[in-house]
């Protein structure tokens, strides 16, 4: 195989100087989607802001597209990098077409990937629906052609359908030959879309492999859920 995108290695991170995720191991290869999986506070989103460089390692480092020092967020997303945060990222108080201009993409590409965008161009962001503000965060960061994807709970208060329509842009930003990391709640969808997945409890590692293979063993599984 060959070096992957991203990659924790022994990593531990939280907040405060205390950990709330340690000795995490993980890697995404280009043109692979996986799944980050646990229950709620199991260190999920801790163990994204590390990978992203949002917050500080506490131990062990992280590997970014060869670089064995990725920097700041800021450096990490000017090398290729593209975050999709819970908070989504969007300016309430600009227009689609503004918030689309923000992006370090072409506008015509951001539209490729949600045509629906096209007649919301000038409507404010703050009035559009909780759906549309995602597909304009996902689009516009999508237009910038990551080649490494981090999206953090994407289906936060959204209908299945449009989280369906979210994850098959990540889908296709992977056949593309990005590397994609999505943390999500709902087990079952994120599965659909990736190839593997890591399953967190209590900032551990506790399970890991081919989507395949975890579905065999569902019922190791829905334990680390209990
Ligand atoms: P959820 O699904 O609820 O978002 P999660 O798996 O993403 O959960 P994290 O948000 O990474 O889990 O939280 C892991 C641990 O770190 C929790 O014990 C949480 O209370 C703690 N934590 C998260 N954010 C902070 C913060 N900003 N300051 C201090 N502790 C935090």
């Amino acid at each position: 195989m060959t070096e992957a995108a991203l990659q924790a290695i022994g990593m531990s991170a939280g907040y405060h100087g205390v950990a709330a995720v340690s000795d995490i191991d993980l890697e995404v290869h280009a043109g692979e989607v996986v799944a980050l999986l646990g229950p709620n506070g199991a260190g999920k989103t801790t163990t994204i802001r590390a990978c992203a460089g949002q917050i500080g390692l506490l131990g062990g480092h992280v590997r970014l597209n060869g670089s064995e020092r990725p920097g700041p967020l800021f450096k990490r997303i000017r090398g290729g990098m593209g975050l999709l945060t819970e908070s989504r990222c969007v300016f309430m108080g600009l227009t689609v077409r503004e918030n689309l201009r923000l992006g370090r993409g072409p506008m015509d590409d951001a539209l490729a990937h949600f045509p629906e965008l096209e007649r919301r161009l000038d409507v404010r962001a703050g009035l559009i629906s909780g759906g549309e503000q995602q597909m304009l965060a996902l689009a516009r960061i999508l237009a910038a052609r990551p080649n490494v994807l981090i999206a953090d709970e994407l289906s936060l208060g959204l209908a299945p359908l449009i989280v369906r329509r979210l994850l098959d842009a990540l889908t296709a930003a992977a056949v593309d030959g990005a590397a994609v990391l999505i943390v999500e709640q709902q087990t079952r969808l994120a599965l659909e879309s990736a190839q593997r997945a890591y399953v967190l409890r209590r900032g551990k590692m506790a399970l890991s492999g081919p989507v395949a293979e975890l579905r065999a063993q569902s019922a190791a599984v829905a334990e680390l859920y209990l």
